[in-house]
C-alpha cells in the first residue's frame, strides 16, 4: 500500500512511525510520504490561504498549491489513486469504508486546515484521483491529520500482514454489523467480581453462542442504529424497508416465511427433501446462534430474510429468501449484496448452494459475480462461489 499524505504540518504525522503502523512501513508494507503543501507555493511567505470570495468569517485554502502539490504526488506513478480529503460534510468513515481502501494499493490524503480548501481543487483533482470526502464524525476539528491518523490506521490494520494475528479483527466492533462481545482477561476473580462462568467452562459451543448473545444485547444497548441497517436497502420500490439483525422476537415470522419460501422450492426441484422444509421453531433458534441472520420488514411485515456464517475464511451464505408474493422486484438481489457487505473481514470468499433446478437463483448469483462449481456428491443441490474483492 502507497500513501501520500499533502500537509502543513508534517511533524503531525510522527505518530504514523510508532507501533503497529511503524513496523508495517519498516517492514514494507505500507510506503508512506507526508508532503508539505507550503513546498508548492512561491512567495517569501509561503502563503496557502486566502480571504474567502462572497465574505465570511475564517480563511480558505488557494488552488494553486492544491493543484501543485496534487500534479507533483499523482502525476510521475502509475495507476489512480483514491484521494481522501477528511471534511466533517464528508460520507461517515466506516469500517465498510476502510475494508473498501484497504483494497486499493495507493490512497492520497489531502488535509483541509482553516474553513477548508477552494471546491475547484476538488473538481479538478477529479482528472487524476477517485475524490471522496470523509468525515470521521458529526463534530468539527481544526484540520484533517487527525482524521488522516486515525484512517490510515483503520484502513492498514485491514491489509494483510500488518497484524500478526488476523482471527482478532474477524470479531471486532462492526464486523458483521455488530458491535463486539465483553472480553476479560486473568484473574477469574478481581475486587469481587467475576469473570462469566461460561469462559471458564472450556466448552467452545457455550461460548460462541454467548458471545454471540452479547453481542446482540451490547448491540441493541449501545447501538440500536447499527441494527437497522434500513440505509442498505432504500429506494427500492417497496416502500421503507427495516433490516434488523434477526432476534428471537422475529422466530415465529421467520419459520413461516422459511416454510413459505422452501416450499416453493421443493415444488421447482421435484423434492420435499430440503432441510428448511422441515425446519421447526427450535432448529431455526439453535441456528440464530450459529450464524448472522438478516430480518427486512415492510411497514412491519417480515417479507426477506438471509444469513451468514463464517467458516475457516469462507463466508457461508445461506437461506436467500423473500416473500412469495414479493419475488422478482430485485429484494433478493439486495439481499445477496448485503450480506456480503456485512461479511467480516476475515472472509477471503463467499459461497451458497442451491437447488439444481433453480433456475432463477442461478441467474441471480451468476449476475452477481458467482461461479458455479460441481459437487457430483450431492444430486439435485449445486455450489457457488465467489472470491471476496
Ligand atoms: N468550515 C468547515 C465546515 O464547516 O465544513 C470546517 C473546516 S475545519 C475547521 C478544518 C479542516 O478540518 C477541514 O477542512 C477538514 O480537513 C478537517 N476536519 C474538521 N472536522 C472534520 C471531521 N469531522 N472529519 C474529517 N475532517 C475534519
Amino acid at each position: 500500500m502507497r500513501a501520500d499524505v499533502i500537509t502543513i504540518f508534517p511533524d503531525y504525522l510522527a505518530p504514523l512511525d510508532l507501533s503497529l503502523i511503524g513496523q508495517a512501513r519498516r517492514r514494507g508494507l505500507l510506503d508512506l510520504h507526508v508532503h508539505d503543501l507550503r513546498d508548492f507555493t512561491h512567495d517569501r511567505h509561503r502563503t496557502v490561504d486566502d480571504t474567502p470570495y462572497g465574505g465570511g468569517a475564517g480563511m480558505v485554502m488557494k488552488p494553486e498549491p492544491w493543484g501543485e502539490a496534487l500534479d507533483h504526488v499523482v502525476s510521475g506513478h502509475d495507476g489512480r489513486p483514491v484521494l481522501v480529503v477528511p471534511g466533517p460534510g464528508g460520507a461517515p468513515f466506516t469500517q465498510q469504508m476502510a475494508r473498501e481502501l484497504a483494497g486499493r494499493n495507493w490512497l492520497v490524503f489531502g488535509c483541509g486546515r482553516y474553513e477548508g480548501i477552494d471546491e475547484r481543487v476538488y473538481e479538478d483533482a477529479a482528472r487524476l484521483a477517485d475524490v471522496r470526502v470523509v468525515s470521521l464524525g458529526d463534530y468539527v476539528l481544526n484540520g484533517g491529520e487527525v482524521a488522516v491518523l486515525a484512517m490510515i490506521e483503520a484502513v492498514m490494520r485491514l491489509v494483510p500482514g500488518v497484524i500478526g494475528n488476523a482471527e482478532s479483527l474477524v470479531e471486532e466492533s462492526h464486523e458483521g454489523g455488530l458491535l463486539e462481545y465483553p472480553v476479560y482477561t486473568k484473574p477469574a476473580r478481581w475486587r469481587g467480581r467475576d469473570v462469566p462462568e461460561v469462559l471458564l467452562s472450556g466448552d467452545h459451543g457455550r461460548i460462541a453462542t454467548w458471545r454471540h448473545e452479547q453481542r446482540l444485547e451490547r448491540t441493541a444497548a449501545r447501538r440500536p442504529d447499527l441494527l437497522h441497517t434500513a440505509s442498505a436497502l432504500t429506494s427500492t420500490g417497496f416502500g421503507e424497508l427495516a433490516v434488523t439483525v434477526a432476534t428471537p422476537a422475529d422466530l415465529g415470522e421467520l419459520l413461516t416465511l422459511t416454510h413459505a419460501c422452501w416450499l416453493q422450492e421443493a415444488l421447482g426441484n421435484h423434492t420435499l427433501d430440503i432441510p428448511a422444509v422441515h425446519e421447526t421453531l427450535e432448529s431455526l433458534t439453535t441456528s440464530l446462534q450459529g450464524w448472522q441472520t438478516y430480518a427486512v420488514r415492510s411497514g412491519g411485515r417480515l417479507v426477506a430474510s438471509v444469513r451468514g456464517r463464517l467458516v475457516d475464511d469462507d463466508w457461508h451464505i445461506g437461506r436467500l429468501m423473500v416473500a412469495p408474493d414479493l419475488q422478482g422486484r430485485g429484494l433478493g438481489r439486495m439481499l445477496l449484496e448485503h450480506i456480503q457487505r456485512v461479511a467480516p473481514a476475515g472472509a477471503t470468499a463467499y459461497s451458497l448452494v442451491t437447488g439444481a433446478a433453480s433456475d432463477r437463483n442461478h441467474r441471480m448469483y451468476r449476475k452477481a459475480g458467482f461461479r458455479l462449481v460441481a459437487d457430483p456428491e450431492t444430486p439435485g443441490i449445486v455450489h457457488f462461489v465467489k472470491r471476496r474483492r
